[in-house]
């Protein structure tokens, strides 16, 4: 595999220059596209606006021998010091989009999650105010299968549309496809999700309004909304919190290098100026113990570790 190069003389760039693919930018740092505000450069970063670009950077993925990254709005993302070698791509306005029809939407996938919620509030609809909550893509959402209040995208998911980058081909997956557990889905590697279906319940407006600002209220008192995060760090093990067994192992304000234990939020871990990656995963391999030690349980991370992410020493 090539080594991450960040010069505009880069082949691969010229060559994904010259396909077409949209915005192409090398050497770009991925840190300023993750809420957690560390990592590395890609090679370079695509920014596609059409199903053609992503089957596009998919062939000179392919030709280079180049890893591919689908990065959302970077929510759920820790991404390596040394960045990431292949090609990043986001989605672009081409993919945003919220068209609904009677109790169904279609969400494209760039489309940020809080603006959905809202949106559907002032349709009538209900059951999908948790969204508001979660700063993350449809896209992103749904791989992960997000979720908060007690709702989640295996709610509402009728089907998704997927452009595959192994094969450059569109498919519509049914919800029952898609393998959609506890934060986690069943789909492959390569899918790009490019739009969603949803369905809703028909509700009254203002009060899908008032649990939006309800939620929103809570996760500004509960949650370190003002400092680089990545939401919940860890999946709550079967029938239990992580932020419980966090905060019981005193763990709470723990540090390694720029990055902290939230002291507002157990399971949140945020980052200082010159934070680096490996602050973060040597902070999580930290709790993981603390909390292995004391409870037996190995926390799950449920942030995305992208790359060779070594603890700080
Ligand atoms: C303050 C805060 C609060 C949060 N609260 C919650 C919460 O309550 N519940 C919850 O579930 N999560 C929460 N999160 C985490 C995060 O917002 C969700 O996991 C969200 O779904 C991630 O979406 P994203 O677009 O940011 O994806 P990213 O973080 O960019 O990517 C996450 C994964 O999805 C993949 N991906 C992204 N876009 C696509 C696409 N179009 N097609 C295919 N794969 C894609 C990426 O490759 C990666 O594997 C929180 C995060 C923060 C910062």
């Amino acid at each position: 595999m090539t080594a991450v190069a960040s010069s505009d003389g880069d082949p691969v760039v010229a060559t994904l220059r010259s396909a077409g693919v949209g915005e192409v930018a090398p050497g770009s740092s991925l840190a300023a596209l993750t809420t957690l505000r560390v990592g590395g450069p890609a090679r370079a970063l695509v920014t596609a606006e059409r199903e053609a670009d992503l089957t596009a950077v998919a062939d000179v993925c392919r030709d280079h021998d180049l890893p591919w990254l689908i990065v959302g709005r970077g929510s759920n993302l820790l991404i390596a010091d040394a960045g990431w070698p292949g090609i990043a791509i986001t989605l672009g306005r081409g993919f945003r989009g919220v068209d609904i029809d009677g109790d169904q939407a279609r969400l494209g996938a760039a489309e940020p999650l809080p603006t959905v919620a809202v949106r559907l509030a002032d349709a009538g609809l209900g059951g999908a105010a948790w969204a508001v909550g979660v700063p993350g893509t449809v896209g992103g959402a749904v791989r992960m299968n997000a979720g908060a209040h007690g709702g989640e995208v295996s709610d509402h998911l009728v089907e998704v549309d997927l452009v595959r980058l192994r094969t450059g081909t569109r498919e519509t997956w049914p919800v029952e496809a898609c393998g959609l557990t506890y934060r986690h889905s069943d789909l492959p590697d390569d899918a790009v999700v490019v739009s969603a279906e949803w369905r809703l319940a028909p509700a009254d407006r203002d009060t899908v309004r008032e649990q939006i600002r309800e939620i929103r209220d809570w996760r500004r008192e509960h949650q370190p909304l003002n400092r680089p995060n990545c939401g919940s760090v860890f999946a709550n093990p079967p029938g239990d919190s992580a932020g419980r067994l966090i905060e019981d192992v005193g763990a709470k304000g723990l540090r390694v290098g720029g990055a902290e234990v939230s002291t507002k939020h157990a399971n949140f871990i945020v980052t200082s100026s010159g934070a680096t990656a490996a602050d973060v995963a040597g902070l999580i391999a930290t709790v993981q113990d603390r909390v292995e030690s004391t409870h037996g349980i190995r926390l799950r991370a449920e942030v995305v570790v992208v790359g060779a992410v070594g603890a700080a020493p």
